[in-house]
């Protein structure tokens, strides 16, 4: 039998019709299709890069990883899980949800995998997005939504002499499972949300241990609580003690966004507690000072670990602070001048935010180019969903709706829902397509811009890569999800130019 991706390469260079295209099947890509499919429509094509269903939680599968946020919440509210095995579920357990709905919802059957978006062009004439692969496909639909997300593109930074380097480098998303760490020297570069996952994973079984720090985390402990089997039955045999739960976490997370929005003073307890766990773990003083942080916490992901600061504090790991220089061919040089000789470079140095949507040539209304139009004036959508002057084009967790405090499931299936609200708009008015005005894209991230300058981000003494190059913040939403849920909730007729073929542009889309 052929798998998908066989199946995919045997419609290359074939032009695929339908009504929307859906680009990324991890839980952005999937929640839509689902959404599309309880309301009978089946007419969607889901493009995956991959070989899988499940997105960042299909292609990061780093030793320990695992999500954050608790799975009752980090899961679809209409797709609940009563049997998640811990509070907060590993890697493999996530995927194995996504692919058990993708069966469910036979998602399969409408999805072209080992297809990359390589760009999108607005045809004006017929109101039709016409869609080209790397591979060389060619698909033509009415709706394009992307579920890319912002957290794909690998950053590895550009280290003087790498090239060099004769040992073995991967980057933590795409851990290189065939390479055997047991006793070898390894230098691990970043300290963020997926370096204190792997670090207390791989301690024991490397010689040493070489952690380049640039900016120490607040790292606030955590103990993963086993779920108990009667409480899994209770809430599969008794729905409303899940949902009790979910919204016990939901409320618990939410109270957060206080101290993040602007009162950041009432995070001062938080830090006390974070303290405490580097004092626990830490009794060399030198140690205990390069892991305190200077900055609010907050300012960028608080991450949670009882193994992190107890794998830093073994005789074999050495935390250093001094900038990389260069790197040679058997080691790392260091700004103190000490080279330290290394066997592989694992880098956990992020994603460039950016580098998803700047790579891609999406073309709108009159010509306009998505990435040049993001790069001179910021990323800037309507509810992170919508841009002017690109009809039909709705963005899945886009800019300004990422989160510090919650799931960002939450947000999607917001956005999911605003998507579907917005095409049944455009079925009810009778046109074929629609766009945002300018005039509420930028009321909107007036607003958003102004609240967020009193947030944790702006204010807390940090760099991070929520915000961009000219320092403002295009990641976070500014407020509670709530807030966000309120906002999204239904589509203002209004706010939207409609477009039909007597009136193929709107006339009110002020090029800029
Ligand atoms: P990250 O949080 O962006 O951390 C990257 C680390 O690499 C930081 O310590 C950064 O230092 C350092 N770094 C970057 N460039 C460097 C350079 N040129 N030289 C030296 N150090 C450098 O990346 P991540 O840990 O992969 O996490 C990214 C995001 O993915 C998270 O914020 C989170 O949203 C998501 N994530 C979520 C989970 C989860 O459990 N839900 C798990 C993993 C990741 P600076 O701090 O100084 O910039």
């Amino acid at each position: 039998m052929k798998t998908q991706a066989e199946a995919g390469d045997q419609s290359r260079g074939r032009v695929h019709r339908t009504r929307v295209l859906i680009i990324g099947a991890g839980f952005s890509g999937m929640g839509m299709a689902i959404q599309l499919g309880r309301r009978g429509r089946r007419d969607f094509i889901i493009l995956e890069k991959a070989t899988e269903f499940g997105g960042t939680w299909h292609e990061n599968t780093y030793p320990g990883c695992a999500c954050d946020i608790p799975s009752h919440m980090y899961s679809f509210s209409f797709e609940p899980n009563p049997h998640w095995s811990k509070m907060w579920a590993g890697q493999p357990e996530i995927l194995e949800y996504l692919k058990g709905l993708a069966v469910k919802h036979n998602l399969r059957a409408n999805t072209h995998f080992g297809k990359t978006l390589y760009g999108a062009a607005w045809d004006e004439a017929t109101h039709r997005w016409h869609v080209r692969t790397e591979e060389g496909d060619e698909y033509i639909a009415q709706f394009l939504v992307s579920g890319i997300g912002g957290l794909h593109v690998p950053n590895v930074p550009k280290v003087a002499g790498i090239e060099k380097f004769s040992g073995t480098t991967f980057h933590s998303a795409q851990w290189n499972h065939e390479y055997d760490l047991r006793g070898k020297r390894v230098a691990v570069i970043g300290t963020g949300a997926s370096a204190i996952q792997f670090v207390p994973e791989i301690v024991d079984e490397v010689a040493e241990l070489h952690l380049y720090q640039r900016t120490p985390p607040w790292v606030l402990p955590r103990t993963n609580i086993t779920i108990p089997a009667a409480v899994r039955e209770l809430f599969s045999a008794v729905p409303v003690t899940r949902r009790l739960a979910r919204d016990g976490i939901y409320w618990s997370w939410e109270s957060l966004g206080i101290g993040l929005n602007g009162r950041t003073n009432l995070m001062k307890p938080l830090e006390q507690l974070a303290r405490r766990n580097i004092e626990r773990s830490i009794k060399d003083p030198e140690l205990a000072r390069k892991l305190f942080p200077d900055y609010r916490i907050g300012c960028k992901r608080i991450l949670g670990s009882n193994d992190y600061y107890p794998a830093l504090a073994k005789p074999h790991t050495t935390v250093i602070t001094d900038g990389i220089t260069e790197v040679t061919e058997h080691g790392i040089i260091s700004a103190d001048g000490v080279e330290r000789e290394v066997d592989a470079i694992i880098y956990a140095t992020g994603f460039e935010i950016t580098g998803g949507f700047s790579r891609l040539d999406i073309v709108g209304l009159e010509g306009r180019k998505l990435a040049e139009q993001w790069a001179e004036h910021g990323l800037e959508t309507h509810l992170g969903i919508t841009v002017a002057g690109f009809p039909n084009a709705f963005f899945l967790l886009g800019p300004n709706t990422g989160l510090g405090h919650n799931s960002v499931v939450f947000m999607i299936e917001q956005q999911i829902k605003y998507t579907l609200n917005a095409m049944a708009l455009a079925d009810h008015r009778g046109v074929e397509a629609l766009t945002v005005r300018r005039a509420v894209q930028d009321r909107f991230n007036d607003e958003i811009q102004r609240k967020l300058s009193s947030g944790v981000w702006s204010t807390g003494g940090c760099d991070s890569w929520y915000l961009d190059a000219a320092g403002v913040n295009r990641t976070v939403w500014p407020g509670y999800t709530w807030q966000y849920w309120l906002r999204a909730r239904r589509v203002e007729p209004t706010e939207f130019e409609l477009l039909d073929s007597a009136r193929p542009t709107p006339d009110k889309v002020a090029a800029r």
